[in-house]
């Protein structure tokens, strides 16, 4: 996609510009609320904690200045326009998963996960020491948004299935949810792709208008409660090695809002990163197991498919080098995993499989 036919077409530059020429002082008596719109239900696991995180620590950090009001899905927006509202000034800022919408620019990918990406870490890594922080505003400047990553789930399963991959001809003419450019290389298999709201996947899921998805990990997906509807969980995934989660602010209300504002939100979503990531890892093991009493069957992956996956997502990775900004991008992401991967593989990596092997965990 070329971003200056983007600019051209879309119709949010507009209505961004006659938002801020409507703006409202933004402080009264010193104080702030932030309307924020977001992706997932009340109580949802996993991703509204992030979002009650940051909700709760911004209001801590500026002593009550500065706060947040949760939209759910359906309060203001539906879950998927959020991007959209944002971007034009409807609300303030937004909580959900950046690769919701490759539609708007497929850079946004790489704000959640792209296939054979980066763990949470090498994601992090990346955002905060090898410029990814910086793209992420820069794709922002075309929306009107400055980019935040606030909340990570860590490695993401493989998915739910009501029978076994064998092979990849498996998912040939398979109904599955799976968003972001993920979803893209499961089309290359033959899957009929879905991108379906977190809080309607147990719907689709019981009614068969999904034969299977992906959603998060052990502890959020027990709380959806897809094993009483799908029996084969594969534990490990290709397309979201690391997810990550956003808190992206409309670009004029972020430019409004004092220094010490600014930097109360920019730290309060680093540290909602990793203080949601190691909730999810602490809690994602007891889980696992509470699944498997009751029933689900895990597994792996065969090597076969593996490889599928991975030719297919180079596919896809390269049909989107047209746009400049994806491949700048996608350039600066692969060069700081590298760069991780050529220290963690040595170290974490090793050392985890010397301790399986020396003490079994
Ligand atoms: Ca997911």
């Amino acid at each position: 996609m070329d971003r200056r036919s983007f600019l051209k077409t879309s119709a949010l530059g507009g209505t961004a510009a006659a938002a801020s020429t409507l703006a409202a002082p933004v402080y009264a008596q010193g104080k702030r609320t932030l309307t924020m719109v977001q992706s997932w239900p009340r109580g949802f696991a996993v991703l509204d904690d992030a979002a009650t995180y940051l909700q709760n620590m911004v209001a801590e950090m500026s002593d009550g200045a500065l706060t947040i009001d949760k939209k759910a899905p359906g309060e203001l927006v539906g879950a998927l326009e959020v991007f959209d509202a944002v971007s034009s000034g409807q609300a303030d800022m937004y909580h959900s998963a950046d690769y919701y919408f490759i539609g708007q620019h497929p850079g946004y990918a790489y704000f959640t996960a792209v296939p054979f990406g980066g763990t949470a870490q090498e994601v992090t890594n990346w955002y905060y020491h090898g410029g990814g922080e910086q793209l992420h505003d820069k794709l922002g400047e075309i929306f009107n948004m400055k980019g935040l990553l606030a909340g990570n789930s860590g490695s993401q399963s493989g998915g739910w299935f009501r029978k076994e991959i064998n092979s990849a001809a498996d998912f040939n003419g398979l109904k599955f949810r799976m968003p972001g450019l993920g979803g893209k290389v499961l089309g290359k298999l033959g899957a009929s792709v879905q991108n379906i709201p977190g809080g309607e996947l147990y719907q689709a899921l019981s009614s068969g208008a999904l034969d299977g998805l992906e959603w998060v990990g052990p502890m959020a997906d027990e709380r959806a409660g897809f094993q009483e509807v799908a029996k084969v969980y594969y534990t490990a995934g290709f397309h979201e090695p690391g997810s990550a989660l956003s808190a992206n602010v409309n670009l004029d209300v972020w430019n409004e809002l004092s220094a010490q504002h600014q930097a109360i939100l920019r730290y309060a979503s680093m540290a909602t990163t990793h203080y949601q990531l190691a909730e999810t890892l602490a809690n994602n093991g007891a889980a696992l197991a509470r699944l498997q009493a009751q029933g689900v069957k895990t597994l792996q992956f065969s090597d076969d498919v593996w490889d599928a996956f991975g030719k297919a997502s180079a596919e896809v990775m390269d049909e989107n080098m047209g746009d400049d900004l994806f491949a700048e991008i996608r350039t600066s992401f692969e060069a700081s995993l590298a760069n991780s991967a050529s220290w963690i593989n040595k170290s974490d990596g090793y050392y985890v499989q010397q301790r399986v092997r020396v003490l079994g965990q």
